[in-house]
Protein backbone atom coordinates (compact mmCIF):
# COMPACT_ATOMS: atom_id res chain seq x y z
CA UNK A 1 0.00 0.00 0.00
CA UNK A 2 2.68 2.44 0.76
CA UNK A 3 4.82 1.75 -1.80
CA UNK A 4 2.42 3.39 -4.61
CA UNK A 5 1.82 6.85 -5.10
CA UNK A 6 -1.92 6.28 -4.62
CA UNK A 7 -4.47 8.98 -5.74
CA UNK A 8 -5.77 10.27 -2.43
CA UNK A 9 -9.41 9.02 -3.58
CA UNK A 10 -7.94 5.49 -2.76
CA UNK A 11 -5.72 6.42 -0.28
CA UNK A 12 -9.68 7.45 1.77
CA UNK A 13 -10.85 3.85 1.41
CA UNK A 14 -7.43 1.72 1.98
CA UNK A 15 -4.18 4.32 3.87
CA UNK A 16 -3.36 2.98 7.12
CA UNK A 17 -5.65 -0.26 7.03
CA UNK A 18 -3.50 -3.83 7.30
CA UNK A 19 -6.23 -6.63 7.10
CA UNK A 20 -5.66 -8.49 10.53
CA UNK A 21 -4.13 -11.84 10.48
CA UNK A 22 -6.11 -13.77 12.65
CA UNK A 23 -9.98 -12.88 11.29
CA UNK A 24 -9.10 -11.54 7.92
CA UNK A 25 -11.62 -9.23 8.43
CA UNK A 26 -11.84 -6.52 5.08
CA UNK A 27 -13.70 -3.93 7.38
CA UNK A 28 -11.63 -2.00 9.88
CA UNK A 29 -12.66 -3.93 13.34
CA UNK A 30 -13.84 -1.71 16.44
CA UNK A 31 -10.97 -2.99 19.18
CA UNK A 32 -13.71 -2.15 22.10
CA UNK A 33 -10.66 -3.16 24.58
CA UNK A 34 -9.34 -0.93 27.34
CA UNK A 35 -5.74 -2.93 27.83
CA UNK A 36 -3.20 -5.25 25.78
CA UNK A 37 -1.99 -8.32 26.51
CA UNK A 38 2.32 -8.02 27.21
CA UNK A 39 4.23 -11.00 25.69
CA UNK A 40 6.40 -10.97 28.67
CA UNK A 41 8.03 -8.39 31.51
CA UNK A 42 10.28 -7.57 29.21
CA UNK A 43 8.40 -6.72 26.59
CA UNK A 44 5.99 -4.69 28.43
CA UNK A 45 8.94 -2.61 29.96
CA UNK A 46 10.47 -1.86 26.60
CA UNK A 47 7.01 -0.50 25.27
CA UNK A 48 6.55 1.91 28.50
CA UNK A 49 10.37 3.32 27.88
CA UNK A 50 9.51 3.62 24.16
CA UNK A 51 12.16 0.96 23.09
CA UNK A 52 9.43 -0.89 21.14
CA UNK A 53 6.21 0.63 20.03
CA UNK A 54 3.28 -1.17 20.92
CA UNK A 55 -0.06 -1.36 22.39
CA UNK A 56 -0.24 -0.54 26.21
CA UNK A 57 -3.52 0.80 27.00
CA UNK A 58 -6.31 2.55 25.02
CA UNK A 59 -5.73 6.03 26.68
CA UNK A 60 -2.50 5.91 24.50
CA UNK A 61 -3.76 3.95 21.62
CA UNK A 62 -5.67 1.63 19.96
CA UNK A 63 -5.91 -0.21 16.69
CA UNK A 64 -8.97 1.33 15.40
CA UNK A 65 -7.71 4.73 16.18
CA UNK A 66 -4.71 3.73 14.39
CA UNK A 67 -6.00 3.02 11.22
CA UNK A 68 -7.89 6.16 11.30
CA UNK A 69 -4.85 8.44 12.26
CA UNK A 70 -2.71 6.56 9.41
CA UNK A 71 -5.32 7.53 7.23
CA UNK A 72 -5.36 10.91 7.83
CA UNK A 73 -1.89 11.96 7.98
CA UNK A 74 -1.82 9.91 4.25
CA UNK A 75 -4.57 12.27 2.53
CA UNK A 76 -2.88 15.28 4.38
CA UNK A 77 0.06 14.29 3.35
CA UNK A 78 1.66 14.40 7.18
CA UNK A 79 4.11 12.15 8.71
CA UNK A 80 1.99 10.50 11.84
CA UNK A 81 -1.41 11.58 13.09
CA UNK A 82 -2.80 11.71 16.54
CA UNK A 83 -7.18 11.58 17.17
CA UNK A 84 -8.52 13.11 19.63
CA UNK A 85 -11.77 13.14 21.57
CA UNK A 86 -12.94 16.60 20.12
CA UNK A 87 -11.72 19.11 17.37
CA UNK A 88 -11.61 21.60 20.65
CA UNK A 89 -9.18 18.98 22.15
CA UNK A 90 -7.60 18.47 19.16
CA UNK A 91 -6.77 22.65 19.39
CA UNK A 92 -6.13 23.24 23.03
CA UNK A 93 -3.66 20.14 23.56
CA UNK A 94 -1.85 21.29 20.49
CA UNK A 95 -1.02 24.92 21.81
CA UNK A 96 -0.33 23.75 25.30
CA UNK A 97 2.29 20.75 23.40
CA UNK A 98 3.86 23.54 22.46
CA UNK A 99 3.77 26.79 25.03
CA UNK A 100 3.90 27.33 28.60
CA UNK A 101 2.97 29.50 31.98
CA UNK A 102 4.43 33.18 29.81
CA UNK A 103 4.38 31.76 26.42
CA UNK A 104 2.69 33.87 23.69
CA UNK A 105 0.86 32.99 20.07
CA UNK A 106 0.04 34.75 17.40
CA UNK A 107 -3.30 33.81 15.80
CA UNK A 108 -5.54 35.49 12.93
CA UNK A 109 -8.59 36.72 15.20
CA UNK A 110 -11.51 35.32 12.46
CA UNK A 111 -12.06 32.00 15.05
CA UNK A 112 -14.38 29.43 15.33
CA UNK A 113 -16.55 30.92 18.35
CA UNK A 114 -15.44 27.96 20.76
CA UNK A 115 -11.73 28.76 19.87
CA UNK A 116 -12.00 32.10 19.99
CA UNK A 117 -13.45 31.54 23.91
CA UNK A 118 -10.23 29.53 24.26
CA UNK A 119 -7.94 31.74 23.22
CA UNK A 120 -9.55 34.75 25.16
CA UNK A 121 -11.06 33.70 28.01
CA UNK A 122 -9.09 29.71 28.46
CA UNK A 123 -5.44 29.90 28.17
CA UNK A 124 -4.83 33.12 29.60
CA UNK A 125 -5.79 31.81 33.19
CA UNK A 126 -3.01 29.21 32.16
CA UNK A 127 -0.56 32.27 31.84
CA UNK A 128 -0.67 31.44 27.68
CA UNK A 129 -1.51 34.74 25.67
CA UNK A 130 -3.13 34.92 22.38
CA UNK A 131 -2.37 37.94 19.96
CA UNK A 132 -5.00 38.56 17.86
CA UNK A 133 -4.29 39.89 14.27
CA UNK A 134 -6.76 40.50 11.30
CA UNK A 135 -6.85 37.66 8.96
CA UNK A 136 -3.55 37.89 6.18
CA UNK A 137 -2.44 41.00 8.13
CA UNK A 138 0.94 40.38 7.74
CA UNK A 139 2.36 43.36 9.39
CA UNK A 140 -0.13 43.06 12.10
CA UNK A 141 1.41 39.74 12.36
CA UNK A 142 5.30 40.62 12.27
CA UNK A 143 4.45 43.38 14.99
CA UNK A 144 2.76 40.83 16.95
CA UNK A 145 5.65 38.53 17.40
CA UNK A 146 8.38 38.63 20.08
CA UNK A 147 11.08 36.56 22.22
CA UNK A 148 8.13 35.00 24.13
CA UNK A 149 5.81 34.00 20.72
CA UNK A 150 5.82 30.31 20.23
CA UNK A 151 3.65 29.74 17.02
CA UNK A 152 1.55 31.01 14.76
CA UNK A 153 -2.11 29.50 14.29
CA UNK A 154 -4.74 30.22 11.44
CA UNK A 155 -8.21 28.97 9.92
CA UNK A 156 -8.02 27.58 6.20
CA UNK A 157 -11.61 29.37 5.58
CA UNK A 158 -12.44 31.73 9.21
CA UNK A 159 -15.76 31.91 11.03
CA UNK A 160 -18.34 32.95 10.55
CA UNK A 161 -17.01 35.26 7.56
CA UNK A 162 -15.28 32.54 5.08
CA UNK A 163 -12.15 35.14 4.27
CA UNK A 164 -9.46 32.06 2.79
CA UNK A 165 -5.99 32.43 4.77
CA UNK A 166 -3.01 32.90 2.48
CA UNK A 167 -1.30 30.13 4.12
CA UNK A 168 2.22 30.89 2.08
CA UNK A 169 2.49 34.35 3.53
CA UNK A 170 1.81 32.64 7.18
CA UNK A 171 4.15 30.20 6.41
CA UNK A 172 6.85 32.48 5.11
CA UNK A 173 6.47 34.33 8.78
CA UNK A 174 6.92 31.42 10.36
CA UNK A 175 9.66 30.06 8.94
CA UNK A 176 11.70 33.57 9.15
CA UNK A 177 11.08 33.28 13.21
CA UNK A 178 11.20 29.96 13.53
CA UNK A 179 8.00 28.95 14.82
CA UNK A 180 5.80 26.25 14.13
CA UNK A 181 2.39 27.47 11.88
CA UNK A 182 -0.80 25.71 13.04
CA UNK A 183 -3.20 25.37 10.67
CA UNK A 184 -7.04 24.23 11.55
CA UNK A 185 -8.55 22.73 8.19
CA UNK A 186 -11.76 21.56 9.22
CA UNK A 187 -13.71 23.68 6.79
CA UNK A 188 -11.32 22.25 3.70
CA UNK A 189 -10.54 18.70 4.60
CA UNK A 190 -7.52 16.81 2.69
CA UNK A 191 -9.81 16.24 -0.90
CA UNK A 192 -10.02 20.23 -0.99
CA UNK A 193 -6.35 21.39 0.54
CA UNK A 194 -3.53 20.07 2.17
CA UNK A 195 -2.41 23.01 3.97
CA UNK A 196 1.16 21.19 4.49
CA UNK A 197 1.59 21.43 1.29
CA UNK A 198 1.93 25.53 1.59
CA UNK A 199 4.59 25.03 4.38
CA UNK A 200 2.20 24.08 7.47
CA UNK A 201 3.52 22.45 10.38
CA UNK A 202 0.52 20.83 12.40
CA UNK A 203 -2.96 20.39 10.81
CA UNK A 204 -5.87 20.05 12.94
CA UNK A 205 -9.42 19.02 12.06
CA UNK A 206 -12.86 18.45 14.11
CA UNK A 207 -13.89 15.22 12.77
CA UNK A 208 -17.32 15.96 13.99
CA UNK A 209 -17.73 18.16 10.48
CA UNK A 210 -17.20 16.92 7.31
CA UNK A 211 -14.89 14.06 7.63
CA UNK A 212 -17.29 12.47 9.87
CA UNK A 213 -19.60 13.97 7.14
CA UNK A 214 -23.12 12.68 8.96
CA UNK A 215 -23.43 14.64 12.06
CA UNK A 216 -23.25 11.24 14.26
CA UNK A 217 -19.86 11.99 16.15
CA UNK A 218 -17.28 13.97 18.33
CA UNK A 219 -13.43 13.65 17.02
CA UNK A 220 -10.33 15.58 16.79
CA UNK A 221 -7.18 14.80 14.81
CA UNK A 222 -3.73 16.55 14.64
CA UNK A 223 -1.27 15.91 11.74
CA UNK A 224 2.46 16.53 11.87
CA UNK A 225 4.35 17.30 9.04
CA UNK A 226 7.54 15.93 11.38
CA UNK A 227 9.71 18.15 9.50
CA UNK A 228 9.60 21.02 12.26
CA UNK A 229 13.18 21.34 14.56
CA UNK A 230 12.32 21.31 18.28
CA UNK A 231 15.55 21.32 18.97
CA UNK A 232 15.92 25.05 19.24
CA UNK A 233 15.78 25.75 23.21
CA UNK A 234 13.28 28.60 23.36
CA UNK A 235 10.97 25.27 23.00
CA UNK A 236 11.44 24.67 26.36
CA UNK A 237 8.79 21.80 26.50
CA UNK A 238 11.41 19.73 23.88
CA UNK A 239 15.08 20.63 25.25
CA UNK A 240 14.20 20.55 29.16
CA UNK A 241 14.31 16.62 31.11
CA UNK A 242 10.31 15.82 30.83
CA UNK A 243 9.84 15.17 34.78
CA UNK A 244 6.79 12.79 33.63
CA UNK A 245 8.93 10.96 31.52
CA UNK A 246 12.00 10.25 33.83
CA UNK A 247 14.04 13.26 32.31
CA UNK A 248 13.15 12.57 28.66
CA UNK A 249 13.99 15.56 26.15
CA UNK A 250 11.40 15.30 23.86
CA UNK A 251 13.80 16.97 21.05
CA UNK A 252 16.74 14.90 21.82
CA UNK A 253 16.40 11.60 23.06
CA UNK A 254 14.14 10.04 20.51
CA UNK A 255 16.62 8.53 18.43
CA UNK A 256 15.34 8.18 15.20
CA UNK A 257 11.40 8.59 16.01
CA UNK A 258 12.86 12.71 16.65
CA UNK A 259 11.04 13.74 13.67
CA UNK A 260 7.60 12.93 15.33
CA UNK A 261 8.68 14.49 18.65
CA UNK A 262 5.26 16.56 18.43
CA UNK A 263 3.15 13.77 18.29
CA UNK A 264 4.94 11.38 20.27
CA UNK A 265 4.45 14.16 22.67
CA UNK A 266 1.26 14.82 22.10
CA UNK A 267 0.45 11.44 22.99
CA UNK A 268 2.73 10.39 25.57
CA UNK A 269 2.11 13.70 27.81
CA UNK A 270 -1.52 14.63 26.48
CA UNK A 271 -3.30 11.41 26.02
CA UNK A 272 -1.31 9.46 28.76
CA UNK A 273 -1.44 12.15 31.68
CA UNK A 274 -4.79 14.34 30.75
CA UNK A 275 -6.64 11.77 29.17
CA UNK A 276 -9.02 13.60 25.74
CA UNK A 277 -8.57 10.35 24.06
CA UNK A 278 -11.07 9.22 21.23
CA UNK A 279 -13.15 6.32 21.97
CA UNK A 280 -12.59 3.47 18.96
CA UNK A 281 -16.45 3.17 18.26
CA UNK A 282 -16.08 6.72 17.75
CA UNK A 283 -12.88 6.56 15.29
CA UNK A 284 -14.57 3.75 13.65
CA UNK A 285 -17.81 6.16 12.51
CA UNK A 286 -15.26 8.59 11.16
CA UNK A 287 -13.62 5.67 9.03
CA UNK A 288 -16.79 5.03 7.66
CA UNK A 289 -17.38 8.80 6.75
CA UNK A 290 -13.21 9.30 5.36
CA UNK A 291 -14.36 6.35 2.70
CA UNK A 292 -16.30 8.61 1.03
CA UNK A 293 -15.21 11.86 1.83
CA UNK A 294 -13.53 12.37 -1.89
CA UNK A 295 -17.11 12.33 -3.79
CA UNK A 296 -18.96 14.36 -0.24
CA UNK A 297 -16.46 17.32 -0.12
CA UNK A 298 -17.24 17.43 -3.89
CA UNK A 299 -20.66 17.56 -3.89
CA UNK A 300 -20.71 20.02 -0.99
CA UNK A 301 -18.58 22.58 -3.21
CA UNK A 302 -21.17 21.90 -6.34
CA UNK A 303 -23.76 22.82 -3.86
CA UNK A 304 -22.57 25.56 -2.17
CA UNK A 305 -21.35 27.34 -5.33
CA UNK A 306 -24.93 27.04 -6.62
CA UNK A 307 -26.37 28.48 -3.65
CA UNK A 308 -24.36 31.26 -3.67
CA UNK A 309 -24.74 32.21 -7.37
CA UNK A 310 -28.47 32.23 -6.58
CA UNK A 311 -28.20 34.01 -3.76
CA UNK A 312 -25.97 37.17 -4.94
CA UNK A 313 -28.84 37.58 -7.82
CA UNK A 314 -31.72 37.52 -5.40
CA UNK A 315 -33.16 40.84 -5.00
CA UNK A 316 -34.11 40.67 -1.01
CA UNK A 317 -30.12 39.42 -0.22
CA UNK A 318 -27.68 42.47 0.71
CA UNK A 319 -24.80 40.56 -0.17
CA UNK A 320 -23.49 36.61 -0.12
CA UNK A 321 -19.65 35.23 0.78
CA UNK A 322 -18.48 32.08 -0.78
CA UNK A 323 -14.88 31.77 -1.86
CA UNK A 324 -15.54 30.52 -5.08
CA UNK A 325 -17.85 33.22 -6.06
CA UNK A 326 -16.96 35.12 -9.16
CA UNK A 327 -15.81 38.30 -7.44
CA UNK A 328 -15.75 37.32 -3.38
CA UNK A 329 -13.34 39.48 -2.06
CA UNK A 330 -11.42 35.76 -1.22
CA UNK A 331 -11.63 35.01 -5.06
CA UNK A 332 -7.89 35.13 -6.04
CA UNK A 333 -6.90 32.80 -2.91
CA UNK A 334 -9.78 30.77 -3.37
CA UNK A 335 -8.31 30.12 -6.83
CA UNK A 336 -4.96 29.16 -5.70
CA UNK A 337 -5.28 27.44 -2.37
CA UNK A 338 -9.23 25.66 -3.76
CA UNK A 339 -8.90 24.56 -7.05
CA UNK A 340 -11.28 21.63 -5.97
CA UNK A 341 -14.16 23.57 -4.54
CA UNK A 342 -14.69 25.78 -1.33
CA UNK A 343 -16.46 23.57 0.69
CA UNK A 344 -19.93 23.65 2.31
CA UNK A 345 -20.08 26.80 4.18
CA UNK A 346 -22.41 30.14 2.53
CA UNK A 347 -23.02 33.20 4.76
CA UNK A 348 -25.41 36.33 3.71
CA UNK A 349 -27.67 38.71 4.87
CA UNK A 350 -30.83 40.00 4.02
CA UNK A 351 -31.60 43.86 2.84
CA UNK A 352 -34.50 43.65 5.58
CA UNK A 353 -31.58 43.49 8.34
CA UNK A 354 -31.09 41.30 11.13
CA UNK A 355 -35.00 40.94 12.63
CA UNK A 356 -35.60 39.74 9.35
CA UNK A 357 -32.88 37.48 9.41
CA UNK A 358 -33.75 35.84 12.74
CA UNK A 359 -37.19 35.07 10.97
CA UNK A 360 -36.05 33.73 8.12
CA UNK A 361 -33.88 31.53 9.85
CA UNK A 362 -36.64 30.44 11.92
CA UNK A 363 -39.45 29.34 9.11
CA UNK A 364 -36.81 27.88 6.20
CA UNK A 365 -38.13 24.47 5.22
CA UNK A 366 -35.42 21.81 4.80
CA UNK A 367 -32.77 23.60 6.69
CA UNK A 368 -32.24 22.69 10.06
CA UNK A 369 -31.73 25.38 12.60
CA UNK A 370 -28.31 24.06 15.02
CA UNK A 371 -25.16 24.98 16.30
CA UNK A 372 -23.07 22.62 13.63
CA UNK A 373 -21.85 22.31 10.35
CA UNK A 374 -20.32 19.51 7.68
CA UNK A 375 -23.49 17.19 8.31
CA UNK A 376 -25.04 15.62 4.86
CA UNK A 377 -28.37 17.81 5.75
CA UNK A 378 -28.57 21.46 5.52
CA UNK A 379 -27.83 23.67 8.25
CA UNK A 380 -28.93 26.99 8.94
CA UNK A 381 -27.63 29.09 12.38
CA UNK A 382 -27.96 32.71 13.10
CA UNK A 383 -24.31 32.99 14.39
CA UNK A 384 -24.84 36.46 16.44
CA UNK A 385 -27.14 35.09 18.69
CA UNK A 386 -25.98 31.93 19.32
CA UNK A 387 -22.53 30.17 18.04
CA UNK A 388 -20.56 33.92 18.46
CA UNK A 389 -23.36 35.21 21.21
CA UNK A 390 -20.59 34.55 23.72
CA UNK A 391 -17.73 37.41 21.56
CA UNK A 392 -18.39 40.96 22.96
CA UNK A 393 -19.59 43.56 20.67
CA UNK A 394 -15.86 44.55 19.67
CA UNK A 395 -15.07 40.98 19.54
CA UNK A 396 -17.75 40.22 16.84
CA UNK A 397 -16.93 43.51 14.71
CA UNK A 398 -13.44 41.83 14.76
CA UNK A 399 -14.46 38.93 13.64
CA UNK A 400 -16.38 40.39 10.39
CA UNK A 401 -19.71 39.08 12.32
CA UNK A 402 -22.62 41.72 11.05
CA UNK A 403 -25.94 41.34 13.67
CA UNK A 404 -27.68 40.38 10.55
CA UNK A 405 -25.36 37.34 8.60
CA UNK A 406 -26.89 33.82 8.30
CA UNK A 407 -24.62 30.99 7.99
CA UNK A 408 -25.25 28.20 5.86
CA UNK A 409 -23.76 24.71 5.92
CA UNK A 410 -25.15 23.23 2.48
CA UNK A 411 -26.03 19.34 2.85
CA UNK A 412 -26.14 16.64 -0.30
CA UNK A 413 -29.65 17.20 -0.49
CA UNK A 414 -30.56 18.01 -4.16
CA UNK A 415 -29.55 21.48 -4.60
CA UNK A 416 -32.90 22.07 -7.16
CA UNK A 417 -34.87 21.28 -3.63
CA UNK A 418 -31.99 23.37 -1.26
CA UNK A 419 -32.39 26.07 -3.50
CA UNK A 420 -36.25 25.98 -3.81
CA UNK A 421 -35.57 26.08 0.16
CA UNK A 422 -34.26 29.77 0.41
CA UNK A 423 -36.49 30.90 -1.97
CA UNK A 424 -39.53 29.92 -0.34
CA UNK A 425 -38.42 31.01 2.44
CA UNK A 426 -36.95 34.45 0.81
CA UNK A 427 -40.59 34.90 -0.34
CA UNK A 428 -41.91 35.31 3.18
CA UNK A 429 -39.30 37.90 3.84
CA UNK A 430 -41.12 41.39 3.67
C1 LIG B 1 -16.26 22.49 15.01
C2 LIG B 1 -14.95 23.16 14.89
C3 LIG B 1 -14.00 23.03 15.90
C4 LIG B 1 -14.28 22.26 17.18
O1 LIG B 1 -14.52 20.91 16.93
P1 LIG B 1 -15.41 19.98 17.89
O2 LIG B 1 -15.21 18.63 17.32
O3 LIG B 1 -16.82 20.47 17.80
O4 LIG B 1 -14.87 20.14 19.28
C5 LIG B 1 -12.78 23.66 15.74
N1 LIG B 1 -12.52 24.39 14.64
C6 LIG B 1 -13.41 24.52 13.64
C7 LIG B 1 -13.04 25.34 12.45
C8 LIG B 1 -14.65 23.92 13.72
O5 LIG B 1 -15.55 24.06 12.73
Amino acid sequence: MAKKDYRIETLAIHAGQEIEPTTLARAVPVYRTTAYNFKNSEHGANLFALKELGNIYSRLMNPTNDVLEKRLAALDKGAAGLTLSSGTAAVYFTITNILKQGDEFVTASNLYGGTFTQFDAILPQQGITARFTPVNDFNAVEEAINKKTKAIFIETIGNPVLDVADIEGYAAIAKKHHLPLIVDSTFTPPTLLRPIEYGANIVIHSLSKWIGGHGTGIGGVVIDDGKFDWKDPKFELYNEPDRGYHGLRFAHDLGPLSPLAFILRLRTVGLRNQGPTLAPDAAWIFLQGVESLPLRAARHSENALKVAEYLKKHPKVAWVRYPTLAGDSSNTLAKKYLPNGSGGMVVFGLKAGSDAAIKFVDNIELFSLLANVGDAKSLIIHPASTTHSQLSEEAQKSSGLGAGLIRLSIGLEHVDDIIGALDDGLKAVK
